[in-house]
């Protein structure tokens, strides 16, 4: 079904973000015929071309991350007919006019994705005003990072809160846009089984993890200010929390699910020194002209910053108070796996015989690769050898139980960019849910800068520093396997 006629104005449009992943999506939008057919799509950036010129530009970005999905010839050509480019600058007055004469008289949702450096996010929305863009219908996408610390990002909440209200504004996190995500809340709330278990009584801890193979790549230099505290913990990994967390919503709407979300932000405790480690990593041996290390990464050889992170909170209400929730991430790791588990308690009392064995329920949500549900549960190992116990899972992996071939595929900034069309905030972080997560992430860093904390080197293809192990391990816990 097609969405409302819309302009969708990419600031940045030129950029590694808008070439790697908004436009192959909008275009898998375009061939699923989600995109009418009049809707424009408008680049806004820096770089002198013009409108076919970016055509060509956006003609090899899809060629080069069009991501498997086939089309027609024709439709790539039907959807380059449908963008436009105006060369612009954020910081000056170059530009402005032309995308003003663009946008001016159109009856249709007007959409502002900020795909560009946060320096320019307050400029850019200034500038809208300015040249009569920012009206109330506006909506504005914002990318991540949402500030540096709670100072700026109540700054920067303010700067927007000037010119748009906060229904206009959409805060980007991809990582609930991924179809596991949306599916996790199917799950906790479509399902009369789990939601009575699913609390401090019968969990017995929870574990998020989103582990990367790839270093720090091209983003050296940003990364060196920013670390995985902020680049990863902040945002994505606490956006999983709540949403694992969460007490159900009276309803799916956006304003219910993020209510509840900042509930859980407002409730975790600070975090303790001796519960948190961190981590670089170090170069592949033999092979550190392509693997170096964290630090000849980032161009910095006394880098204190940390490319892993492992730490242990609480979340103090009714539901949670008293079970852990373990989070870790990292980069240069064993294997690329984003995953949630929720470990169950023992059962009470066992009637079997000790060398029966004996297992928890965990239910693993994983969000990448292969998305999907598995659910650990104790049945008695087939044949003849007696009362033996083993764990098996019961898969809800869509490759097994939905023919792959009837699901579409659809990319979270896809999703995630026809839910603004739509006006639908429910996957989109609020202001407050922001800043409530930076008072929770700042006292932590503070804590690290006043102590000049060193982090653990950890190998290259490992599972973080073995102080990451020894979290768990002095509870008397194991992390899950990266797969
Ligand atoms: P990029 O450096 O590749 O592109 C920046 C874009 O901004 C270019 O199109 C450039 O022309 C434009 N630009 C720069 N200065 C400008 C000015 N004065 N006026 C107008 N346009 C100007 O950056 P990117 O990697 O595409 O990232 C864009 C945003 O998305 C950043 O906020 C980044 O943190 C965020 N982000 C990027 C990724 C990613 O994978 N690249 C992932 C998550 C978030």
């Amino acid at each position: 079904i097609p969405v409302d006629l819309f302009d969708l104005v990419i600031f940045g449009g030129t950029g590694d973000l808008a070439r790697r992943k908004i436009l192959p999506g909008l275009f898998r939008r375009f061939c699923a015929g989600q995109m009418p057919d009049q809707a424009r799509v408008i680049g806004a950036a820096r770089s002198e071309m013009d409108s076919d010129g970016y055509r060509e530009m956006v003609r090899e970005a899809i060629g080069e991350f069009g991501g498997g999905h086939t089309f027609e010839p024709a439709q790539l050509e039907a959807f380059l007919g449908q963008l436009e480019y105006v060369a612009i600058d954020a910081l000056g007055e170059q530009g402005w006019k032309e995308l003003q004469a663009l946008m001016a008289g159109t009856e249709r949702v007007e959409a502002y994705y900020f795909s560009v450096a946060p320096s320019l996010f307050g400029e850019i929305a200034e500038r809208l005003q300015k040249w009569g863009m920012a009206d109330d219908q506006a909506r504005i996408v914002v990318e991540k990072p949402f500030g540096r610390d709670l100072e700026t990002a109540r700054a920067l909440n303010k700067t927007l809160a000037t010119y748009f209200n906060e229904d206009q504004i959409y805060r980007i996190d991809h990582y609930l846009g991924k179809e596991t995500v949306q599916n996790l809340m199917a799950v906790r709330f479509g399902n009369m089984l789990f939601e009575p278990l699913w609390n401090s009584q019968y969990v017995d801890h929870i574990q998020i993890t989103v582990a990367e193979t790839v270093g720090v790549g091209g983003r050296g230099e940003y990364y060196d200010k920013s670390g995985a505290m902020r680049d990863m913990v902040q945002n994505h990994l606490m956006q999983l929390l709540c949403l694992i967390a969460m007490e159900p919503p009276a309803r799916f709407s956006p304003d219910a699910v993020r209510d509840e979300k900042l509930k859980v932000i407002r409730a975790l405790e600070p975090v303790l020194p001796y519960h948190v480690v961190r981590g670089q990593y170090q170069a592949e041996p033999c092979n550190e002209a392509k693997n170096p290390g964290f630090r000849t990464a980032v161009g910095n050889p006394r880098s204190r910053t940390e490319s892993f992170i492992a730490l242990r909170t609480e979340i103090s209400n009714w539901r949670w108070a008293g079970t852990p929730f373990y989070l870790r991430t990292g980069k240069r790791m064993q294997a690329r796996s984003s995953e949630i588990t929720v470990v169950f308690k023992d059962t009470p009392h066992s009637i079997f015989a000790e060398d029966a064995g004996r297992h928890r329920n965990v239910l693993s949500i994983r969000l990448q690769p292969n998305e999907g549900i598995t659910l650990g549960v104790t049945i008695k190992e087939p044949g003849p050898g007696g009362m033996r116990l083993i764990d098996v899972p019961l898969d809800m992996s869509y490759a097994e139980a939905i023919n792959p071939d009837d699901v579409e595929h659809v990319d979270a900034y896809e999703r995630l960019i026809m839910d603004v069309i739509r006006g639908n905030q429910t996957l989109f972080m609020r202001g407050d849910e922001v800043e409530a997560a930076w008072a929770w992430t700042d006292p932590i860093i503070k804590g690290w800068e006043a102590r000049n904390d060193v982090p653990k080197p950890y190998d290259h293809g490992s599972t973080g520093p073995t102080d990451s192990t020894e979290l768990l391990r002095r509870e008397g816990r194991e992390w899950r396997q990266v797969t």
